[in-house]
């Protein structure tokens, strides 16, 4: 799997006027790509044979399709708790849960409220030795991937002069923000992650961060909007974010995180300046699910 530890490369953008670095993590490997194959980097490493991995959360989620690579890859059973299933999705399956099912995820539908709850029911429910990856792959387990990604950076900044020192990304559990930024401390850089969250509120990516680590001053800051968003929910102006992200950068950013990140780096781009690194987290997966969901609310014509 050394492929898999390859740089992904950092290419340079202009949105709305400004100039961003791109971290292009989504091309970091063809199946096992974005933060979701560093934050599971560590499973990779294990060597024993027949386990069964098991996990929880959406059935559009990218943590799925790249646990459901990773056991293949390892010939691991997959074992996926959706919160709730949509039934037209489950019959025909596309984006994320078509490819999570051809690498044979078995799925099931079951909705926990904690991830103590979780962590019993698969106790008393399974005989085999388990791994358990709860919602997002937010585990502690994360950072060892989060660190590699970390030296990429640091590697690249050494040589890239016009880099300002500051990175963004979108947060869903916030574990891929706030490990970077605890490497980039712990190894004395300056650099500053910024992050939004695109789950919950402020409230809840504190929480987030709390739940993985004690020390606050490893925390990213965090930008906010006055407008809430719900996640997964589809607001046109997203769309029309994407689209022209699109346009611009010619990268296709994912439908769930980016449209939000943009919004929030484009309203910050006085305190964030030209230069940033914004990381592509991957999940353009995902965007064949999410693109049918706009099109039926919104009567969208054509992809593009
Ligand atoms: C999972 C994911 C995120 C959120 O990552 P966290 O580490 O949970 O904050 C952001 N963007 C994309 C594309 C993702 O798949």
């Amino acid at each position: 799997m050394k492929r898999i530890l390859q740089n992904s490369p950092v290419e340079i953008v202009k949105f709305r006027g400004v100039e961003y670095f791109i971290k292009r993590d989504d091309l970091l490997d063809k199946d096992f790509s974005g933060n979701k194959a560093r934050k599971l980097l560590y499973l990779l490493e294990i060597e024993e044979k027949g386990l069964t991995l098991i996990s929880r959360g959406s059935i559009l989620s990218n943590a799925m399709f790249s646990l459901s690579v990773l056991a293949k890859l390892k010939g691991w059973r997959f074992i996926y708790f959706a919160h709730h299933l949509i039934p037209d999705l489950v019959k025909h399956p596309i984006g994320n849960l078509k490819a999570a099912l051809e690498n044979g995820m078995k799925l099931k539908e079951k909705r926990f409220s904690s991830k103590k709850e979780f962590e019993k029911f698969v106790e008393n429910n399974f005989k085999t030795k388990t791994i358990i990856v709860d919602e997002g792959g937010r585990e502690k387990e994360a950072e060892f991937g989060i660190e590699l990604l970390g030296e990429e950076i640091l590697d690249w900044a050494k040589r890239e002069s016009r880099f300002n020192n500051k990175i963004f990304l979108p947060s869903g559990t916030g574990t891929t923000a706030l490990f970077l930024q605890k490497f980039f401390l712990k190894n004395q850089t300056k650099i500053e992650v910024f992050t939004t969250p695109c789950v919950g509120g402020q409230k809840y990516l504190l929480e987030q961060f709390r739940s993985l680590e004690k020390e606050s001053k490893f925390y990213p800051k965090i930008l906010t909007l006055e407008k809430n968003y719900r996640f997964g929910k589809l607001y046109f102006e997203f769309y029309k974010v994407w689209l022209e992200l699109q346009k611009s950068t010619k990268i296709e950013f994912d439908l769930l995180y980016d449209p939000l990140g943009w919004i929030v780096v484009d309203f910050y781009k006085n305190l964030l300046g030209k230069y940033t690194l914004y990381i592509h987290q991957g999940g353009v997966l995902g965007n064949e699910s999410m693109l049918l969901r706009y099109k039926k609310k919104y009567k969208i014509g054509e992809r593009f």
